[in-house]
């Protein structure tokens, strides 16, 4: 599914005339990378007014999707947070549709997330670089200590603050998952992620993590 954008009426923060421009609705990075970088620029739905010349963010209703990362934001206006509860039950409809229709064409099977405004999209956007970052350094590794590496679903990463790649050991229970980390942390690697990761298998009654 392509990125969308719509011709919409836009008022800039001095109040100007209303200008015409066209304003992303919904953004699939899979598909345009380059609104990603938009995106953590701050230049996604970034405007000049035409008469005063000031840049502003249109500050209303967008849907970030990476198929890749398995996130789906929707992201409300900024002054929308006080109406959370009736955008979340909007949220909630929406997402019955999505998931009726677009996400089983793609075959994705994600929950949504929601922030306020473009700037905790961007915060959110940064975490998942950074994890990523983090998670490709864990599997470099893993691979240079000839160790096995396993994906794990982006979702269930999320969830355990956890990396995207992490070592196999003997066996693919919690305790060989924890053992493996531990190894690749003792290899001199820092990674909170990882470590964060081995706390959790070790943890009492810890079940393996979801693996793609
Ligand atoms: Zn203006």
């Amino acid at each position: 599914m392509k990125s969308v954008k719509f011709p919409e009426m836009l008022v800039c923060p001095n109040g100007c005339e209303p200008f015409e421009a066209d304003r992303w609705s919904f953004i699939n990075v899979t598909h345009t990378p380059e609104l990603k970088d938009a995106a953590l620029g701050g230049e996604l739905n970034l405007f000049c007014c035409p008469q005063c010349n000031t840049f502003f963010h249109a500050d209303t209703d967008l849907i970030y999707l990476d198929e890749q990362a398995a996130l789906l934001v929707f992201v409300f206006s900024d002054k929308n947070r006080r109406n959370k509860k009736e955008l979340l039950a909007k949220m909630e409809k929406d997402y019955a549709v999505l998931k009726d229709s677009l996400f089983k064409q793609m075959k994705l099977d994600f929950g949504p997330m929601y922030v306020f405004g473009l700037e905790e999209l961007k915060e959110v956007v940064l975490r998942e670089q950074q994890r990523t970052d983090e998670s490709e350094a864990i599997a470099a590794a893993a691979a240079a200590l000839g160790m096995k590496v396993a994906r794990l679903a982006p979702q269930w990463a999320r969830q355990h603050h956890s990396p995207l790649y992490v070592a196999v050991g003997g066996d693919e229970t919690a305790g060989g998952y924890a053992a493996a980390a531990r190894k690749v942390l003792q290899s001199g690697l820092k990674s909170p992620l990882l470590a964060h990761f081995a706390e959790i298998m070790e943890g009492e009654g810890a079940s393996a993590p979801n693996v793609l």
